[in-house]
């Protein structure tokens, strides 16, 4: 097939699944500055696993290992640990496994079994937990929720024990982009370790808060400024705002990376290191996440962030004042997760279907274990979604229930393709 057929061929199908910058529940960056994108496009096909010949490719990863342990409150060091990753899945896998080969290592020093590790979470948290305990064959002890932003601690400390490497904490939750509260966690898990004699520590899974929450409220202690917290991923591609392949994991101190994970390669003279779970990837994200870094800065991300907050803010405003949402995010980060007020006679995929029909994607998904078929409704105002987009959004929203309202239930479920849309 010619070059000019086959991109239409591709390019032609692309069209048909709708716009990027309309699926309001997706986290992931849309778009990024025209200079970074030239800068993507010149690098395109240097290896990030080819360290040793591209030193300073590998400087920059350590130099922005170095920016986020800082932003992260780690103890200061002369060299801070951490990788770049696929995204946060990636990275959360791995410092669960480092937690695990630290448990694992502190056992068999004293001759106890480790045949059977857990990992405590709650019900919150990300399905890629869920991957982490399936693909590393690790008991997974996921505590269900009493309510859209419950963080049940009490039932989560009772399921630790002696076989528990680590317990997780979300900042924000997929779900309603919920805090957890870490601070709470880490108080309590102390009390229990001090007890027990466990060591138990925390991986916080920040992956959209890590971005947020450092430059909208530096105050609140949820990092490794908490003793207890031992990794920390972020996604580099949500609030970082490079586009999807960016992920981070960093390790509070050298000790928390267990040395068996940790493969180092020589070549010309030059000793690296590399830990991550995949081996050959892309370097032009690294580029990416450097130039935001370097363009945004800490005011620019406050700046953009505080932005994101005013426009979640706004549009959770038209909900609350409307007769007919409810709103079920704290708004700590801005994320907007919400219900039907009451019972419609229409549904929340009803909904979601007519905003289709005008080329919004709008997510439905139930809430997670002891509340599923609660169903909820999210968007995440991301940095490309502007005041007015939010005020688009929301007119639509408005015409679109008006439609829903005037529809006779008779109607609503005819196959004429309102059976709705949602994942
Ligand atoms: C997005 C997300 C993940 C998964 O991260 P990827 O970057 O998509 O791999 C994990 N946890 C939370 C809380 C998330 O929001």
């Amino acid at each position: 097939m010619p070059a000019d057929d086959a991109q239409l061929y591709i390019q032609q199908q692309m069209d048909l699944d709708g716009r990027l910058t309309l699926d309001l529940g997706s986290f992931t960056t849309t778009r990024m500055h025209r200079l970074a994108n030239e800068l993507i496009v010149e690098n395109l096909g240097k290896n990030l696993v080819n360290q040793p010949e591209f030193p300073r490719m590998s400087q920059m990863q350590q130099e922005l290992v170095n920016m986020l342990a800082t932003l992260f409150n780690a103890p200061k060091a002369d060299k801070y640990r951490g990788a770049p990753t696929v995204g946060s899945s990636e990275a959360i896998m791995l410092g669960l496994l480092s937690h695990r080969r630290n448990w694992e290592e502190k056992r068999k020093k004293k001759g106890l079994d480790t045949s059977s590790p857990n990992v405590v979470f709650c019900a919150d948290a990300h399905i890629c937990w869920h991957k982490f305990a399936n693909y590393f064959n690790v008991e997974m002890r996921e505590i269900g929720i009493n309510g859209p932003t419950d963080f049940p601690i009490d039932e989560m400390l009772a399921n630790v024990d002696e076989n528990t490497i680590a317990v997780g904490a979300v900042l924000g939750t997929t779900y309603t982009g919920a805090v957890d509260p870490v601070w709470e966690l880490n108080d309590r898990l102390e009390e229990l370790n001090a007890k027990t004699g466990y060591d138990v520590g925390i991986h916080v899974d920040a992956a959209s808060a890590g971005f947020i929450l450092p430059f909208t409220d530096p105050d609140l202690k949820w990092d490794f400024r908490l003793p207890l917290v031992r990794t920390i991923n972020v996604s580099g591609h949500k609030f970082g705002m490079v586009y999807p392949d960016m992920g981070w994991l960093i390790f509070r101190d050298d000790s928390q990376l267990h040395e068996s994970l940790v493969y180092r390669v020589s070549y010309l003279g030059a000793e690296e290191e590399t830990f991550t779970l995949n081996f050959s990837r892309g370097s032009w994200a690294l580029y990416a996440q450097y130039f935001n870094i370097l363009f945004l800065g800490k005011e620019g991300y406050k700046e953009v962030m505080e932005e994101c907050l005013y426009n979640a803010n706004r549009f959770a405003a038209y909900l609350n004042e409307s007769e007919d949402f409810e709103v079920l995010s704290d708004l700590k980060l801005p994320i907007v997760a919400f219900k039907f007020k009451g019972k419609p006679k229409f549904t929340e995929r009803h909904f979601a279907h007519r905003m289709k029909e005008h080329n919004w994607m709008l997510p439905v998904y139930d809430l997670p274990k002891n509340m599923e078929g609660q169903k909820i409704m999210r968007v995440v105002f991301r940095p490309d979604i502007t005041e007015q987009m939010t005020d688009f959004l929301w007119d639509k929203m408005k015409s679109e229930l008006q439609i829903l309202k005037e529809t006779k239930e008779k109607q609503l479920n005819k196959p004429s393709g309102f059976e709705g849309y949602g994942h």
